[in-house]
């Protein structure tokens, strides 16, 4: 028997590790989780890799009444070439996406992005719409997509509509989706012949959430540059890539790195003050610009 000591302190312990109970639905097609979540509203959730989700309800900082599964839904997973478009479905595995072969090619940003997320078993269950709809801003793929100027496509009772990256991200874990929306598939524009990417980040520790992160596109038409964990959202850098549209040399490297503090005023957050942060934006867009110019 377990003294009343012992009995407080296992009591506590479940309160911080065990989930709230919830009804738990394991959807067999789209139809099936828009009728649940029109039925259940924001006392639902979608349930997709679970990487994010379930250590938020371990954590009792969700409680939804009803779990979602999409997993069973196929027509959600799976990576093909759309004309001038890479079609990821939501439920693809970001494992899968760095594997792929069409992602490599055509979207070469991505695939440089995936192996900076996590572990190998949290990549082999996240999944590419689970991260988006996360909306983490210490993430890597919300700052790809913004980049790449990726559309995705939601889905509800109510219809389809397609959002562009720009408008998905709002605030801090605040994206475009209603409570009655499902992230189905992404849209990638293929990357044009000359393009160069470049991903970089840095993080105390490797798969550990970036302290801060840069996605660099330079195409014909322009060179963009988003960095991540320096905000709420991933966030575009206008001027340093102005500093840099006439062509990358040393000298426009260092007034690209000056004109930083135009495009961002970091936050502190547990990790760095935000100074640090400028700091280390900086250093990551001298990295990624001298990449930009020996690729
Ligand atoms: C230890 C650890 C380290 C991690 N490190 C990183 C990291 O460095 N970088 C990084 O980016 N991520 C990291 N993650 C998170 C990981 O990438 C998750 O896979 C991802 O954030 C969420 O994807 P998921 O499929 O697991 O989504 P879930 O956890 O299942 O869901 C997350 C949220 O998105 C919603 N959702 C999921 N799919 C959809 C959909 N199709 N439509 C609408 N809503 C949906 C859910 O309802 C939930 O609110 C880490 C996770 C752990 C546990």
């Amino acid at each position: 028997m377990l003294t009343p000591a012992r009995e407080t302190r296992r009591a506590r312990w479940e309160d911080v590790l065990k989930a709230p109970s919830f009804a738990y639905l394991r959807a067999s097609s789209l139809a099936q989780v828009f009728d649940a979540l029109a039925e259940h509203g924001e006392d639902a959730r979608i349930l997709a890799g679970g990487q994010s989700l379930v250590p938020a309800l371990n954590m009792r900082l969700s409680e939804p009444r009803l779990l979602i599964d999409i997993n069973p839904i196929a027509a959600l997973t799976g990576i093909e070439r759309r004309g001038g478009m890479l079609r990821i479905g939501a439920l693809t595995r970001h494992s899968e996406v760095g594997a792929s072969p069409l992602v490599a090619r055509l979207a070469p940003l991505i695939h440089q992005a995936i192996p900076h997320i996590a572990h190998p078993a949290i990549r082999n269950r996240g999944t590419f719409g689970g991260s988006l709809a996360q909306a983490d801003p210490a993430a890597e793929l919300p700052a790809c997509v913004l980049a790449l100027d990726a559309v995705l496509h939601l889905a509800s009772r109510r219809g389809e509509r397609a959002v562009s990256a720009r408008d998905f991200f709002r605030a801090l874990y605040e994206t475009a989706l209603a409570p009655d929306e499902v992230i189905t598939a992404i849209d990638v524009p293929v990357a044009p012949q000359g393009t160069r990417s470049v991903f970089v980040e840095l993080a105390r520790r490797r798969g550990d959430y970036a302290l801060v992160g840069l996605a660099a596109e330079a195409r014909e038409v322009g060179l963009r540059l988003v960095f991540f964990g320096v905000g709420n959202k991933p966030v575009e850098a206008g001027a340093a890539s102005a500093a840099l549209a006439a062509g990358i040399t040393a000298e426009r490297i260092a007034a690209a790195q000056a004109a930083l503090a135009r495009d961002l005023d970091p936050p502190g957050d547990l990790q760095a003050d935000g100074a640090t942060k400028l700091h280390l934006a900086r250093v990551l867009l001298g990295r990624a610009a001298r990449a930009l110019m020996a690729a």
